[in-house]
């Protein structure tokens, strides 16, 4: 849910966390109770784990210079030929017929 902040006519500022469809252009001062006006600040970014931090770096960096991937990766390989293939067999999926 999303935090809101307010300033009234006095200077008092304060934050509401309310609904997106509950917001409305002003709010009452809950010190003076005078009505106030919403205070736009920066997003905050730093509420967002490490994980999501990381995923915004990514994606901004792949909109630039996409990542390439040159193989499937290793995991569970055998070290065989047929496991570097990306038409490796896998078990639980069968072969699909070829042409
Ligand atoms: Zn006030």
């Amino acid at each position: 849910m999303p935090t809101y902040s307010f300033r009234c006519a006095r200077g008092d500022t304060f934050d509401v966390l309310i609904p997106m469809p509950e917001l409305r252009s002003t709010w009452t001062c809950p010190t003076c109770s005078q009505p106030s006006t919403r205070v736009y600040g920066a997003p905050a970014l730093a509420r967002l784990g490490s994980s999501r931090h990381r995923a915004a770096d990514l994606a901004a960096s792949s909109a630039e210079r996409p990542h390439v991937v040159r193989r499937p990766a290793a995991a569970g390989s055998t070290g065989n030929a047929a496991d570097r293939s990306p038409t490796a067999r896998r078990p639980g999926f069968p072969a699909l017929p070829r042409p």
